[in-house]
């Protein structure tokens, strides 16, 4: 394959490798349903996948779906979410969104985009982790991950996450909207850290612009085989589970 030259070629080539790479990419969030992925990705904004998951048994044990935490007080949710985050307003968001989804939705959570955000602690990232994760719609989520890697791989140069995310549409067809940001969000846990980006082993070095040593300089050029990808994505998915 040539080097892309333009943003959507990259993006392309980009998802292709890191199915490669990731090819069990799912979301890490525990839930058995929508309502459930909701409350937990509610619960999620700047914090740990783990430290929610620590929490949400407990939360759903209590209030297994949208009828039971419309009615619970606030006060009662705060002690089960203690260890996440800025609890009290998510703790205040969950009952809210729950109240929503009662009075506009009849209990069930919406699947349009426009209306997720009009719930309570609802952003467009978190309607496109529901919409993408729980319904199978297209949605691409744009966490810190995804905008930053998007960004270094030249696949879009705006700063404001709806904007990198309209940009990115363009380049991603609408099934794959999910899983590409969701192999984004590993690499970039697993390889392209922010302040650390390990460019010796990453799969994208002689296409990203951002390679440290830039890819020109590599000895052989830097293109590594789908086959060498796929023996490493094996380690790099253990390294997941047990990390
Ligand atoms: S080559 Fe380096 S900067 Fe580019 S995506 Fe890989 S780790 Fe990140």
């Amino acid at each position: 394959m040539g080097t892309p030259r333009s943003p959507k070629g990259r993006a392309q080539e980009v998802g292709r490798r890191l199915a490669l790479e990731y090819p069990g990419a799912e979301c890490e969030l525990t839930h058995d349903d929508p309502f459930q992925l909701l409350a937990a990705t509610i619960l999620s904004a700047q914090t740990t996948d783990v430290r929610v998951n620590m929490v949400t048994p407990g939360l759903f044990a209590a209030f297994p779906d949208a009828e039971s935490l419309a009615v619970a007080r606030v006060e009662d949710v705060e002690p089960l979410i203690k260890s996440v985050g800025l609890y009290p307003s998510k703790a205040r968001n969950l009952v809210a969104m729950a109240q929503r989804l009662v009075t506009e939705y009849g209990g069930e959570v919406p699947r349009r985009l426009e209306d997720l955000v009009t719930l309570p602690g609802v952003g467009r990232k978190t309607a496109n982790v529901v919409r993408s994760v729980a319904f199978g719609l297209p949605g691409l989520p744009v966490d810190t991950h995804v905008g930053r890697l998007a960004r270094k791989l030249g696949l879009t140069e705006h700063e404001d996450p709806v904007k990198v995310e309209l940009e990115l549409n363009g380049f991603v067809a609408p099934s794959e909207r999910g899983t590409f940001s969701l192999r984004l969000i590993l690499h970039g846990r697993r390889v392209c850290d922010a302040r650390k980006p390990a460019c010796e082993r990453c799969v994208l070095a002689d296409i990203c612009p951002s390679a440290t040593p830039p890819a020109t300089s590599r000895a052989g050029g830097g293109a590594r085989t789908a086959g060498g990808a796929g023996q490493r994505s094996g380690r790099a998915m253990r390294t997941a589970r047990s990390s």
